[in-house]
C-alpha cells in the first residue's frame, strides 16, 4: 500500500513508498495531509513528472473493488508484441450500505403508516407516483454515488489518466465468434472463459444430465462435433464429469432415448438464449454514464475478461484483485498488498427516537451531534495514561453526551473513554477505514499510520 504524495499547492504527484514517506516526514520536508488513505504533502515541490495511473473499478452489489495501477508498455522481448503491465500502487475495497438504506426507508415507511393509518380515505389528489428516466433505486443510486464520491477522491490524490470498469458479465460478441475449438472451452483462452460464464448462467450451474449442483462442470456438445455438431454457444451445455462420459460421443436423442421429458426440456433450454444475456445492469450502467461525465477515457471490460486474467496471473479471489485484472492487462505486478477497506457508514440518522424490539420507543436521541468537539465517526487516537482503562487505541469514535466515548477498532469495541484522552486524526467523512492483509486473514487498524503519525509529530 503505497502513500499518496501531494505538492505544496494539493496537486497529486506519483504515490511513494510508506518508507520514502516516513523518511520526508522525517526530515521536515513533508506534512501528514491525510490518515486515511494516508498522505503527505511536500511543503516546497511544486509539480513534478508524473506517469500514466489508472483507476480500475469492479463494481458489486455489496462491495466494489477498486485499483490504481500504474500504467506501462513494454515490449516482449520474446514476442515483440506490446505488454500491457499494471503495477499496483493502491488496493480498496468499498463496502457500500446498500441493505442499511433499504432497511431504513421500510422502517420510515412503516412509522408514516402507523401514524396516517386512522386518518379515513382520501382520493389521491394527483399522480405523483413518476419516476424520470434512469431513475434506480435509493439504496441502488448510493452505490453509483460512493463509487464516484471514491473516483473523485482518488483523482485529487493521484495523476489519473483513465478509468477501467467491469460492465458487462460476459462479452457478447466473443461468445457468438464460433471460431473457437475442442479443448479450448474447457480452459485456456479468453473467449472460453466468456462461454463458461455464459454456461453457467444459462443452465444454472447445474448438470444438464442428471440435475447436480456444487460440482465441478465440463462443457457438452448436445450434437457431438464427431457427427458434425457446430461449434456456436447454442450446442454447448454443462454436464457433470460423469454425465459427460457417459454421453461421451452419442447425440443427445440417442442417449436419453429412455428419458423424453428430460431430452425435450434440454433441447427447449438450447434455443432459448439468455435474456439480458450481457446481464445489462441499470447500476453499472449508470456508473458507466458517471465515470464518462469525469472527461477521462474509460475502458470497459466484462467479467468473463477479468477472471481469465485473474485465472492466468495466478493471483486469488478477491474484490480489489479483480478490479486490477479488469480490461485489458497482460501483467500484474505487486498484486500481495495491504488493502484499504473503506465502509460506507452514513452520517447519522435524522430520526430523534429508536424503538424497542416490540416497536415501543426507547429512549430520545439528542438534537446535537457534537459532544466536546468529536462527531460519531471521527478518526481519534486515545492515550489513557492512568486506572482500569490504561492504554491507547486508534479508531473510530462513538460519542456520547456523557463525555465517554466509544472507540471502534477491527473487531473489537473499546467502551468508556474520556473525550479527555481523545486526539482527532481526521473527521469524519462518512466512512469508516480499517486495513486487511491480501489474505484477508489478519486484519489490523490502519498498521503503520501510528508510526507515522508519531514520526511526523517528532519531526
Ligand atoms: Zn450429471
Amino acid at each position: 500500500m503505497q502513500a499518496f504524495v501531494l505538492d505544496k499547492h494539493k496537486n497529486p504527484l506519483m504515490p511513494c513508498h510508506p518508507a520514502r514517506a516516513r523518511a520526508l516526514l522525517k526530515r521536515g520536508q513533508a506534512v501528514v495531509h491525510k490518515i486515511a488513505p494516508f498522505t503527505i504533502r511536500l511543503k516546497d515541490r511544486v509539480g513534478g513528472e508524473v506517469q500514466p495511473v489508472r483507476i480500475k473499478l469492479d463494481p458489486g452489489s455489496k462491495t466494489t473493488g477498486i485499483a490504481l495501477v500504474r500504467e506501462e508498455e513494454i515490449v516482449s522481448l520474446e514476442t515483440g508484441e506490446i505488454e500491457n503491465t499494471a503495477h499496483v500502487l493502491f488496493l480498496a475495497e468499498l463496502n457500500h450500505r446498500c441493505g442499511k438504506i433499504r432497511d431504513r426507508l421500510t422502517d420510515r415507511r412503516v412509522f408514516r403508516r402507523r401514524r396516517r393509518g386512522n386518518l379515513r380515505y382520501r382520493e389521491p389528489r394527483f399522480d405523483n407516483r413518476t419516476r424520470p428516466d434512469g431513475w434506480l433505486a435509493p439504496s441502488l443510486q448510493h452505490r453509483v454515488d460512493t463509487t464516484m464520491a471514491w473516483v473523485n477522491r482518488f483523482r485529487k490524490l493521484s495523476p489519473v489518466t483513465g478509468i477501467s470498469q467491469e460492465l458487462v458479465r460476459f462479452d457478447l460478441q466473443k461468445i457468438e465468434n464460433p471460431e473457437i475449438a475442442g479443448v479450448e472451452y474447457q480452459h485456456g483462452t479468453l473467449a472460453g472463459y466468456e462461454i463458461r460464464g455464459y454456461l453457467l448462467e444459462k443452465w444454472s450451474r447445474t448438470c444438464a444430465y442428471c440435475g447436480q449442483t456444487d460440482v465441478p462442470l465440463e462443457i457438452d456438445h448436445i450434437h457431438p462435433r464427431s457427427k458434425g455438431g457446430s461449434g456456436r454457444v447454442s450446442n454447448l451445455t454443462l454436464a457433470c464429469h460423469v454425465g459427460n462420459q457417459k454421453k461421451g460421443s452419442r447425440d443427445i436423442s440417442e442417449f436419453l432415448a429412455t428419458k423424453p421429458e428430460a431430452l425435450k426440456r434440454i433441447l427447449s433450454q438450447t434455443k432459448k438464449p439468455l435474456r439480458d444475456a450481457s446481464a445489462v445492469n441499470s447500476t453499472r450502467w449508470a456508473l458507466f454514464e458517471a465515470l464518462k461525465g469525469t472527461g477521462l477515457p474509460v475502458e470497459t471490460g466484462s467479467g468473463g475478461q477479468t477472471k481469465w486474467n485473474r485465472t492466468r496471473f495466478e493471483l486469488p479471489k478477491t474484490h480489489s484483485l479483480d478490479a486490477a485484472c479488469v480490461g485489458h492487462v497482460d501483467k500484474v505486478v505487486k498484486g500481495d498488498q495491504l488493502v484499504l477497506s473503506i465502509k460506507a457508514t452514513g452520517r447519522g440518522s435524522y430520526q430523534r427516537t429508536r424503538l424497542d424490539a416490540f416497536g415501543f420507543p426507547r429512549g430520545f436521541l439528542t438534537r446535537k451531534k457534537a459532544h466536546f468537539g468529536f462527531v460519531t465517526g471521527d478518526l481519534v487516537k486515545a492515550v489513557v495514561t492512568t486506572g482500569k482503562k490504561i492504554g491507547s487505541s486508534l479508531g473510530r469514535v462513538a460519542v456520547r453526551s456523557s463525555g465517554r466515548f466509544n472507540i471502534q477498532r477491527t473487531g473489537t469495541v473499546v467502551q468508556g473513554i474520556s473525550h479527555k484522552a481523545c486526539r482527532r486524526l481526521q473527521r469524519a467523512d462518512g466512512y469508516g477505514y480499517t486495513v486487511v492483509t491480501p489474505n484477508r486473514k489478519e486484519s489490523a487498524f490502519l498498521p503503520g499510520v501510528n508510526a507515522e503519525v508519531s514520526s511526523a509529530r517528532r519531526g
